[in-house]
């Protein structure tokens, strides 16, 4: 069966259509600037030649019509029918306490969608989009709703709770939901068949670090703990984003710049993290060549954001009480070997050895960097959240 993968921004929705026979990926693209000016989508078949196709995009049916249109095409397009695709898989955000698991789409979960837009006002609004854009134009194909936070529903109540008064949790939801559960379940599966290991025996940290950064602890095949929390603001501190912060901070800065607490919270998202503390940039790339240009604030930012990986990783070993192995996963996690080399720097007594020359080595490829005598191994899985989605919504459709 062909399974079409959905992820649809505010105004973008990126495609993949995977042939779950062999996980072969048949197609991908992206459609753009839906609903404003110069729309237009990039679609690029199998292992072929990208072709970009400008179109008026109005909306998401709009550009759903053209990705069909695409995967159908005679010179370009990769099936010759709209029912050569079984099933399509939506990435959803939140999925609220409602959902640790992923489900088919019908009337009752699209209600439970629509009522975590609060929870999600950035993102499940235009996840609901690209559900509803797909169902006008496939009203026949079953769907699934995969959610970034379902995996992280297993974790206990120590560990989701906040020290506020109780009632805030039962009464507004307050609590840790954590993110990036579909890539922390699919490399944290990654990592205990590259251990020849049963996934219900391990202890795993999984380090997703990229634009958005997030770490987890998985525990006999279940996140006990993650650093994401009642927002993706939590946490680590990322490209533009603070992470954890002491929260008098933000009536402080609101009273000192004369600005509101959401205008604060917007500063705290966009203008912070390590793009704040270099002032140059918040990819890593501009960080670690400035950085070796001598720019100090460059290093001091990955120093800063080694440092917090560095201490999520022994909080999480405290919390399983032990750690068999660590994944380092996305864009930095998989490409960094320098962001890998500072957060296990000194490490070796919880049984950590990373072997630098296979450190230097795995840049953007799977493998093992720990040395061969290290208690605890350390490996380089690069994520696939499309394939996990096209893998829970088989399993579910079938
Ligand atoms: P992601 O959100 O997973 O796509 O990760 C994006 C981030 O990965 C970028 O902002 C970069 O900071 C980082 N990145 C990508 N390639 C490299 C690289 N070769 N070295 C260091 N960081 C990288």
């Amino acid at each position: 069966m062909n399974v079409l993968v959905i992820n649809a921004g505010s105004s973008s929705l990126k495609y993949q259509l995977i042939n779950m026979e062999n996980e072969d990926v048949i197609a991908k693209g992206l459609a753009e600037r839906i609903g404003i000016e110069d729309s237009m989508l990039t679609h690029q078949p199998g292992n072929g030649e990208k072709v970009e196709i400008m179109a008026e995009f109005k909306d998401h049916t709009d550009a759903i019509k053209m990705v069909i249109d695409a995967l159908i095409n005679p010179e370009y397009g990769v099936i010759s029918d709209m029912s050569e695709i079984g099933a399509v898989g939506h990435r959803v955000v939140h999925g609220g306490e409602k959902f640790s698991e992923s489900a088919v789409i019908n009337e009752e979960v699209m209600q439970a969608i629509e009522a975590n837009v609060e929870l999600a006002p950035l993102h499940n609004p235009a996840n609901i989009m690209g559900i509803k854009a797909c169902k006008k134009v496939m009203p026949g194909t079953p769907m699934v709703a995969v959610f970034d936070t379902a995996f992280h529903q297993s974790m206990p109540e120590k560990a989701f709770l906040y020290a506020v008064p109780y009632s805030d949790y039962e009464d507004y939801g307050v609590r840790r939901y954590g993110f990036h559960g579909t890539s922390h379940k699919f490399v944290s599966r990654r990592a205990a068949k590259l251990m020849d290991a049963s996934y219900q025996d391990l202890k795993i940290i999984t380090c997703h670090l990229g634009n958005g950064s997030s770490i987890a602890a998985v525990k006999n095949g279940k996140s006990v703990d993650t650093s994401m929390g009642f927002t993706p603001l939590e946490g680590l501190p990322m490209g533009t984003r603070c992470g954890n912060v002491d929260p008098a901070i933000i009536t402080y800065l609101a009273e000192k710049k004369n600005i509101t607490a959401a205008e604060v919270i917007n500063y705290l998202n966009k203008e912070s993290g390590v793009l704040g503390i270099s002032g140059i940039s918040s990819d890593f790339r501009d960080l670690e060549k400035a950085k070796d240009e001598g720019n100090k604030r460059a290093k001091l930012a990955l120093d800063v954001f080694s440092y917090d990986v560095k201490k999520y990783i022994g909080a999480y070993a405290a919390a399983m009480s032990g750690v068999d192995c660590i994944v380092f996963t996305a864009g930095i996690g998989e490409n960094s070997p320098l962001v890998r080399s500072y957060a296990c720097a000194g490490l070796e007594f919880l049984g950590i050895k990373l072997d630098e020359a296979k450190n230097e080595q795995h840049i953007g490829k799977e493998g093992e960097i720990s040395t061969s005598d290290s208690k605890v191994k350390v490996f380089v899985i690069p994520t696939n959240e499309e394939l996990m989605i096209a893998r829970e919504t088989l399993e579910l459709v079938s």
